[in-house]
């Protein structure tokens, strides 16, 4: 069965019954998404909320019987404005679809007559009977803010009870471990107004753990020869022009700093314009290109966490997941063509080592190729396709080809790990890179390109300026190295992340492990729990011998019950509970409990310490 068909049939039902239950609403798009579908309106003079979301799905089921096919009639642009004269969402898609020569399509199951596009069940009475609506958000018609904002409602439609139940079951319980949610509860990270939208404050909790993983992280590069590096946030435009990213990602690029004056200057010093960084590429080949190489320098593994700036749609920001600043953790690889499968291979061991021990087992790698419109010749590319593939197989590394997924800049192979929930998460990338390290000269489309930008427009005022400028810095930074024969070659750049960012990351990490980071990694692994006030004096010291073992640790000394204390620590999922009362203290013993409420009985201490930093030297993940 075609899920998508499914579900886009279950909007039309939902249309259906919103319109029936609110005379006035008028339906706009209702498309299939991911495990479910959404269906906007134009609620008039009515206002839904989630409340009543059990009263329309009843509505639903209720004339879900008479729902016995989609009939379909080909309709003309005429035809199809006086049928939905009241609907101007509908007039408006049909004179769009008209205008793209497509065909208008009225459809009536039920006696409710729609327009859209194809794609519906064929026994909608029988195949649409498992379904649940979940929510309601606002959304702006057609995605833009200058437009009104309509009610949309989401749902979900499966083709078994089964399978409806087990995704509801599962969306219960990522709710539960929403990184968001988790992250105000567990005082992990926040988010605020003042600092901006999509841009991460990071607790002093979880500071902590991302202070461990960088440290793992270096440690783990140095390891593998990477030199690592720092660059600044913000770089002249002209490197961006050069590497063109202006021209392809402007969009997601915030807008150059355009120095008209320096506030208090009267005779500003500034020779260049700036820009927040989007990548960091750019900054390690100028860091390459310092002096020449010689190919005995190579491979020469460039690492960076490095912070950069992205501009996304307040729309489209989520949590740590999708923000505006965002730390890569970030390496460019220059070799020659000679090294590239071994360099593969050896990114692909790294990542499968870091991501085991952050207890990502599972994961799917996908080569994505050639695109219709490339850079680069059809020999670069295809030997690019092989060396990923070869190395792929060398390192028995299972994989999908996604055709014609690759940059317009080369092919890649992509890691989405799956989480406890079995959710995909896109994490690690190696891409090749054929645009940056080759050479052009700039040419007359390269000029219409960016004179088509206000941006180069403010600051050129002439096209003649402008021409100027692009034939003076050309494309791309022309990498290269000297042969064993002392002659100059381009050198293969290959850009690689495992991680991905560190806030991506993280949101990943607590929503898989809900919270409850692995020992190694917990912000507190240890909490002493005394009993009584007596015990006191015993359990500063058992807090001190553990602090003084590197555990990291708390004491918890409120005058509270133990029930109370042991609550708190579970809440803030801290892996060890020592819980120390008379009989511990007289044995210089601690009761040891763990998160997951399970009693391991007395320790003595020093067993207690070595059983605990056991488990965080071995990064054990339970
Ligand atoms: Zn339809
Ligand atoms: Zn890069």
């Amino acid at each position: 069965m075609n899920l998508d068909n499914l579900r886009h049939s279950c909007a039309h039902l939902l249309a259906h019954s919103v319109k029936l239950l609110y005379p006035g609403a008028l339906n706009a798009i209702g498309p299939a998404i991911e495990n479910g579908f959404y269906q906007d309106f134009d609620m008039g003079k009515w206002k839904i909320s989630e409340e009543e979301l059990p009263k329309i799905e009843a509505k639903m089921r209720q004339i879900l019987p008479t729902w016995e096919k989609f009939t379909f009639n080909e309709v003309s642009l005429a035809e199809a404005k006086r049928v939905f004269r009241d609907n101007k969402y509908k007039v408006e898609m049909a004179t769009e679809f008209a205008k793209g020569g497509k065909k208008l399509m009225t459809n009536n199951p039920g006696d409710f007559l729609d327009l859209c596009k194809m794609g519906h069940v064929e026994n909608p009475s029988k195949e649409l009977t498992h379904f649940k609506l979940l929510s309601v958000a606002g959304a702006y018609w057609r995605g833009s803010e200058k437009n009104k904002m309509l009610t949309r409602i989401y749902g979900t439609c499966w083709p078994t009870e089964k399978e409806l139940n087990d995704y509801l079951k599962q969306l219960e319980e990522s709710k539960k471990r929403d990184h968001r949610k988790l992250g105000k509860e567990l005082d992990l990270f926040s988010i605020n107004q003042l600092t901006g939208p999509g841009l991460i404050l990071w607790h002093p909790k979880l500071s902590t753990v991302r202070n461990i993983v960088e440290s793992y992280w270096k440690k783990e590069h140095s390891n593998e020869n990477y030199k690592l590096v720092y660059t600044p946030h913000i770089a002249s435009m002209d490197m961006f022009v050069t590497s063109r990213h202006y021209n392809k990602y402007i969009n997601s690029m915030f807008p150059a700093m355009l120095h008209q004056y320096i506030e208090g200057e009267s005779a500003p010093d500034y020779l260049v314009d700036e820009q927040l960084k989007p990548m960091n590429c750019p900054n390690h080949i100028q860091i390459y290109k310092d002096r020449p190489r010689s190919y005995r320098e190579l491979p020469f593994r460039m690492g960076e966490l490095g912070t950069v700036y992205r501009y996304e749609r307040a729309g489209t920001l989520h949590g740590m997941i999708r923000v505006r600043g965002f730390t890569q953790d970030d390496s460019h690889i220059f070799c020659t063509p000679g090294q590239v499968i071994d360099e593969v291979r050896g990114v692909i061991k790294l990542t499968r080592k870091m991501y085991e021990v952050f207890g990502f087992t599972d994961y799917q790698v996908y080569i994505a190729t050639r695109p219709e419109k490339y850079l680069g010749t059809l020999e670069m590319w295809n030997f690019a396709e092989n060396s990923l593939k070869k190395a792929a197989e060398l390192e028995s590394l299972s994989y999908k080809i996604d055709e014609g997924e690759g940059v317009f800049y080369g092919p890649k192979i992509d890691s989405k790990v799956k989480d406890s929930l079995g959710r995909e998460w896109q994490l690690g990338t190696i891409q090749f890179d054929f645009n940056q390290p080759s050479y052009a000269e700039s040419t007359k489309e390269d000029l219409e390109e960016f004179w088509a930008m206000k941006t180069f427009k403010d600051k050129f005022k002439t096209k003649e300026n402008l021409w100027k400028y692009l034939k003076n810095l050309g494309r791309g930074f022309d990498v290269q190295y000297v042969d064993k024969k002392g002659e100059k070659k381009q050198a293969v750049m290959i850009h690689r992340t495992i991680l991905g960012s560190m806030e991506r990351f993280f949101g990943v990490l607590i929503e898989h492990f809900a919270g409850a980071f692995p020992i190694w990694l917990a912000p507190v692994q240890a909490k002493v729990l005394p009993i009584t006030d007596r015990n006191l004096r015993y359990a500063q010291d058992v807090y001190k011998k553990l602090g003084n073992r590197g555990i990291r640790t708390e004491l918890d000394d409120r005058n509270e019950t133990l029930q109370s204390k042991i609550r708190d620590a579970e809440k803030e999922k801290v892996p060890y509970m020592l819980i120390v009362g008379d009989k511990e203290e007289s044995k210089n013993q601690v009761a040891v409990r763990l998160r997951n409420g399970k009693d391991l009985g007395q320790y003595s201490l020093a067993e207690a310490i070595s059983e605990i930093k056991n488990k965080i030297e071995n990064k054990i993940v339970d």
